[in-house]
């Protein structure tokens, strides 16, 4: 079965009738890079780079980061990554740096946060990512914003180093588009206004479902309680997904949600193409992609967006993936 879904790593993602999708790697390291990229990746749409700031005794340093970018810029070519900026803080910790004692980490000091209070680690960051968007097709992506001000405050800072770069006379992508996670519910409910501050959204389901059910992705005795197909949640995945489209910026999901082959029908029907998921669910993905009719998988998505509960699309979801091959 895994030496047949391997001979899939070649095929493009496309449905019975014709909907191509783009699948692309979530990756946090570049060994994870080239397990995507035998997956079939097409470029990475998350890259998680606190794992660049873990395992060691100190920040590391711009010209770190930037051999490690530039190199995940080179090897995905001609295709994008979305190299997303540092989201520690709640679940993630990194031993060098001493992080409040919190009540609600999940709620407190993490993120794009951490970043716009840490500018000095928020600039060095920044300014390894546009030098490597000199080798590559790099794409910014802020985690956790939950206000218009927090973007601002992010373009500002990026502006910044745009102009030390020009000072020092370092070659960069000045048009590099910038986009943030919509993964905290006070984002989608302003996604129109934050759609005029970017160029891109990416949905980070993971996130989103804990604070949109108040279930933290973490506690197992509440596991139960964390349905991704809960009525809520597609309800703010389709808001996010409007929002985008009337702004006429880009769209994609890179939460696990995407990984779930039972979610395809709530994208086509939603016309998001691009889905981001972790290497090993690259190949099952496309297989189901394959085995799909479009027309008929949007007809079941629309039930599910009217169902009163989470089971009720699961139940549906399940039976339409379970059909066909
Ligand atoms: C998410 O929240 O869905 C996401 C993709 O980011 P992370 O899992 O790294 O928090
Ligand atoms: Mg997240």
């Amino acid at each position: 079965k895994k030496e047949q879904l391997e001979l899939l790593a070649t095929v493009e993602a496309v449905t019975k009738d014709g909907v191509n999708l783009h699948l692309a790697g979530n990756i946090s390291s570049v060994k994870e890079l080239d397990m995507a990229l035998k997956y079939g990746a097409e470029g990475v749409g998350l890259f998680r780079t606190e794992f660049l700031y873990m395992d060691r005794h100190s920040f590391p340093t711009e010209e770190e980061q930037f051999e490690v970018y530039k190199l995940v810029a080179e090897k995905v070519g001609s295709s994008t990554v979305v190299i997303r900026t540092l989201d520690v803080g709640g679940d993630k910790h990194l031993d060098y740096f001493q992080l409040p004692e919190e009540q609600n980490p999940f709620l407190g000091y993490r993120a794009i946060r951490i970043s716009l209070d840490r500018t000095d680690l928020f600039k060095t960051q920044l300014t390894a990512i546009l030098r490597a968007s000199h080798y590559g097709n790099v794409k910014i992506m802020f985690p956790m914003i939950s206000s218009v001000e927090e973007v601002q405050a992010a373009k500002a800072v990026l502006n910044e180093v745009k102009q030390d770069l020009d000072q020092r006379g370092i070659p960069y992508n000045a048009n590099i588009p910038v986009g943030i996670m919509i993964e905290v519910p006070a984002a989608v409910m302003i996604a129109d206004l934050l759609a005029e501050e970017v160029d891109f959204f990416s949905i980070g389901t993971n996130d989103l479902v804990q604070y949109v059910l108040a279930v933290d992705r973490m506690n197992e005795q509440i596991a139960h309680m964390y349905h991704p197909y809960h009525p809520a949640v597609l309800r703010m995945i389709r808001m996010t997904v409007q929002a985008a489209r009337s702004a006429g910026i880009d769209i994609s999901v890179c939460g696990e949600l995407a990984a779930d082959e039972r979610s395809l029908p709530l994208w086509l029907e939603l016309g998001i193409s691009n889905l981001s998921m972790s290497p090993q669910a690259l190949l099952r993905v496309k297989h189901r992609t394959l085995n799909t009719v479009a027309s008929e998988a949007r007809e079941t998505a629309k039930a599910c967006f009217r169902f009163k509960t989470s089971l009720e699309t699961e139940e549906v979801l399940g039976a339409f993936a379970g059909r066909g091959a």
